[in-house]
This record gives structure tokens, C-alpha cells and sequence, in this order.
């Protein structure tokens, strides 16, 4: 049989384009060597936010004094944590496996190996994938391979017990004494906030001038001097230099020194994996990832990536929006012109790499979309900064005593469109995708004051930005 897609990998690259593509009617193959869901539902973002409101829950209980409510020999249970973490990502999975189940894909449990392509011609271009000793062919490859952590070649680090992964501390069944983060990024930072609130203590450890490189410097600060104040140990500008057992060597561009802790956390990025794709001639490359255009096409004929393999920025709802854009190339590329044309006008848009959200799981929040005020400047914005503390919120006032937060607008001074959106403050992800319709529609200053917003909700505060 000739499928219509095959799909290697079956995070939420892939088994979206698989719905995608089945729910169009075509015949699609989706080759998982894991379970599906890939690392956001297995071993990243749905297994860490379960951890992460486990420890929130006994954190608030722990501090709701402020709030006039006095809990006394308030307790966990790490293990009852990790229990149900397992069942909610179970649940997960199998929800995913029923919904390609009644969209009719076939999914393969194996790891699969691209053998060729074939001869492009009439009708003809396609793969051929090796799966469990079994040939496959199809007319589209789309690769969603994903990525897997990066381990930095730190003398000390390799085979080392103490060292563990993002993968290793979500699978620990005991919480580790003490916890030393090497890397301040998206992962670190959420990891000190999961081991803090269960009264682990952390250092993290940055390799740049501060933690959360990427986003917004003002937001950044803020969290910095709460964690600090809280007595989470931030050392910036700080490498490591070896790693014996489970002490750390670390240098400044001053002094060396060392540190020591029951385990030591490696969160400096991710690799995109790229392994059994060696048959694709001349598949380019580009940073360590495949290389793909705004539909995720690749160089060659009828090949697409999607997800954490094309390095572009490695979230899960970049993964699935990607997929979808690229399915519906695929399938748009087969219609007869005059279909094209109209469905162009709704579902056959690039991906918009410069209106993609993302939110760190800190305890506030952080969520951003669009550019920050440096970037804007870097692609010559002349930029104008709206910004406010959160409790210009009553909701915020109401349920973050002690809490200050920011919300702050980069606009584009000159057309008064609104260029990114950076928040501090719980819970900004949940109105974030507000902003996200204002970043990627180009809306105004204008056209943004025109919506209406729910009073009191936290999502007030960016009607009161802009006045
Ligand atoms: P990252 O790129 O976000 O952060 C890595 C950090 O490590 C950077 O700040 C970097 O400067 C630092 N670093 C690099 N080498 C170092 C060294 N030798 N010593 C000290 N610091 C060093 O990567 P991550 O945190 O590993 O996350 C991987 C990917 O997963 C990211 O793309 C991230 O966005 C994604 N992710 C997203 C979420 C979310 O959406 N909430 C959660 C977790 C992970």
C-alpha cells in the first residue's frame, strides 16, 4: 500500500499532521518508537505542570497566613505527587491513541529509518521507511523527530550518578536533598520553582549575565529578586568547569570556586534528533536542525519537518501549529487551482515565527509574545514601552498579596501597532493568548482599546496598558 503521509515521530508534530492529514480522508502511517505524545506529554510540559501545581498547592497552604488563613503540620507525599503526575500523562496518551484510532491513521510502535527517496516524477516522488524489518512507502515524509537534551561536553559530566537530565528528575520517586541547576534557562527555572516550594534547596547556576536570556530584562529582574529573597541561590556570568561526583568547579571571570549537592541538574538546551534520516541525500541542515521554509518544507521534494527538529523555537504549540500549516500545504498542493485559491485564504498561511507565545511556569508566571524591546530594535522598530505593575488589576490586588508583577507593551511608535506583550504575574498565561491575537494581527493601540475585557479578571490589565 502507498500512504498518502508518513509521519516519524509521534509528539504534537505528529499526531497533529496525522489527524490533519486522516480527517482530510488520506491514507497516513505515524511511526512512534515511544509513546505517544513525544517529550511535552511523556517527559516534558504536561509531567512537569502536574509536579509544579502539586508543590504550588503546598506552597499556598504553606503561606496562606497572608491571606487569613492559618493551615498548621501541613505535609506532602513526593511519591503520591509522582503517582498522579503518571496517571494524568496515562490519561493523556491514550486520549491521543483513540483520537488517531478513530481518524483511521495506522500507527506503528517502532523505531523507523528513512531507506530513499523515490524518483521523482508524475504522480511518482515519495519515500520508502523501514519499520520493525517492513517497507512503507509514501508519497509525503513528514519528520517530527523532536529533540533530546543537550549533554555539554563538562569534563566529570558523562555516566556521572549525580548528574541527572530533565528526564531523570521527572522520573526520581524521592525528592533529592539538595539540587544544584546547571543552566538558568526555560527548564532550570522551572525545576528551582518545582524543588524551592518543596523546601529543597537550589542553586542554579547561568552561564549569561542573567537567568532567562531570551525574554523581556525587566520582567527577568523581577523574578530574580524574588527567588533571591526567597533564598534560591542565582549565580550569573558563572560556568562550570568539571563536575567531580557531586561536587561542582565553577569559574567567574574572577575566582574559582566550588559547590557541592545530592544532584546536579543539566538544563542547557536541547539537540534536535537526527538519527535514521542519513538516506536523505542532501537534506540541509541549518544550526543542527533540518532546515525548512514557512510551509516546514523541506529542500527536497515532498519532505517536511516539524517540531523541535527544525530548531526554530522548541515549544510544543510551535510543533502543532507548524503541522498543521504544513498539512495543509500538502493538501492544498494536490486540489486543482480554483479550490487552491480560496482555501489559501484560511488555512494556507506560513508560520509566523514573530507571534509565537510562551510562558515560563515560575511562581509568578511569565508569558510573552512577539518581540521584546531589543529585538524590535535590532530589526529597526523605532519603539514606544507601555507598561504597568499588575495591581492596576483589583483581581490581581485581590489574589497575589505581596505581589507586584508587569505587564509591558513594546508598540511600534510610528503605526501604534502593538510589537510583543511581556508579563510577570499569575496567571498571565491564561490571557496571554489575548495578546497573541494583537501581536499576530497587527492590531493598534486603537483596535486593542476597542475590546471589551472581563472585569475583574487579571486579563484587565491589558486594556489598562494601553491608556
Ligand atoms: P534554554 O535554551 O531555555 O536554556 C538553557 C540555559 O542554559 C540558557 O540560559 C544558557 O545560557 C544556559 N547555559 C548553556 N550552557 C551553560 C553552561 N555550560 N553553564 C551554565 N549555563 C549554561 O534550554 P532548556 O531550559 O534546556 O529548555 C530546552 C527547550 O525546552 C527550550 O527551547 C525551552 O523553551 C523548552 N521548554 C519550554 C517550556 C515551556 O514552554 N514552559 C518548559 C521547558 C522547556
Amino acid at each position: 500500500m502507498r500512504y498518502f503521509l508518513a509521519i516519524i515521530g509521534g509528539g504534537p508534530a505528529g499526531y497533529t499532521a496525522a489527524e490533519k492529514a486522516s480527517k482530510a480522508g488520506k491514507d497516513v502511517i505515524l511511526f512512534e518508537q515511544n509513546a505517544l505524545g513525544g517529550t511535552c506529554l511523556n517527559v516534558g510540559c504536561i509531567p512537569t505542570k502536574s509536579l509544579l501545581y502539586g508543590a504550588k498547592q503546598y506552597y499556598n497552604a504553606t503561606h496562606a497566613q497572608k491571606y487569613g488563613v492559618a493551615a498548621e503540620n501541613v505535609t506532602f507525599d513526593f511519591a503520591a505527587m509522582q503517582k498522579r503526575k503518571t496517571i494524568v500523562v496515562r490519561k493523556l496518551v491514550a486520549g491521543i491513541k483513540q483520537r488517531l484510532n478513530n481518524d483511521h491513521c495506522t500507527v506503528v510502535n517502532g523505531n523507523a529509518t528513512v531507506l530513499s527517496t523515490l524518483p521523482c516524477g508524475e504522480g511518482q516522488g515519495g519515500v520508502l521507511v523501514s519499520c520493525n524489518g517492513l517497507l512503507y512507502e509514501a508519497e509525503n515524509l513528514m519528520i517530527c523527530t523532536g529533540s533530546t537534551n543537550f549533554v555539554p561536553p563538562i569534563p566529570g559530566i558523562k555516566d556521572n550518578p549525580a548528574v541527572w537530565d530533565s528526564t531523570d528528575a521527572l522520573a526520581a520517586t524521592e525528592l533529592p536533598k539538595s539540587v544544584i541547576i546547571v543552566g538558568g534557562g526555560v527548564i532550570g527555572m522551572e525545576f528551582a520553582t518545582l524543588y524551592h516550594e518543596l523546601g529543597v534547596p537550589v542553586t542554579v547556576i547561568e552561564a549569561m549575565p542573567s537567568i532567562l536570556p531570551n525574554l523581556d530584562p525587566e520582567v527577568v529582574q523581577i523574578l530574580l529578586d524574588k527567588y533571591r529573597k526567597a533564598g534560591i541561590n542565582i549565580l550569573t556570568s558563572t560556568k562550570v568547569e568539571s563536575i567531580d561526583g557531586n561536587t561542582v568547579k565553577l569559574s567567574t571571570s574572577e575566582l574559582l570556586s566550588t559547590l557541592s549537592a545530592e544532584r546536579i541538574l543539566v538544563s542547557v538546551g536541547r539537540r534536535a534528533n537526527l538519527q535514521g534520516l542519513e538516506a536523505l541525500n542532501g537534506l540541509e541542515l541549518e544550526r543542527g536542525a533540518i532546515k525548512v521554509d514557512g510551509f516546514c518544507r523541506t529542500n527536497l521534494p515532498n519532505v517536511y519537518a516539524c517540531g523541535d527538529v527544525t530548531g526554530k523555537i522548541m515549544l510544543a504549540h510551535v510543533a502543532s501549529h507548524q503541522a498543521e500549516v504544513a498539512v495543509s500545504k500538502m493538501l492544498n498542493d494536490q486540489m486543482p487551482n480554483d479550490q487552491m485559491v480560496n482555501d489559501k485564504m484560511v488555512n494556507d498561511q506560513m508560520v509566523n515565527y514573530l507571534a509565537i507565545p510562551s510562558v515560563v511556569y515560575t511562581n509568578p508566571e511569565i508569558a510573552s509574545v512577539g518581540l521584546t524591546e531589543n529585538q524590535a530594535a535590532d530589526m529597526g522598530f523605532t519603539t514606544e514601552i507601555r507598561k504597568l505593575p499588575m495591581t492596576f488589576s483589583g483581581r490581581f490586588m485581590a489574589e497575589n498579596e505581596g505581589e507586584t508583577g508587569l505587564c509591558k507593551l513594546i508598540l511600534d511608535a510610528e503605526k501604534q501597532t502593538v510589537l510583543g506583550v511581556h508579563c510577570i504575574g499569575n496567571p498571565c498565561s491564561e490571557f496571554i493568548a489575548a495578546a497573541s491575537f494583537a501581536v499576530s494581527k497587527g492590531y493598534t493601540v486603537a483596535e486593542m482599546q476597542q475590546v471589551v475585557f472581563p472585569h475583574p479578571t487579571v486579563s484587565e490589565i491589558l486594556h489598562e496598558v494601553l491608556h
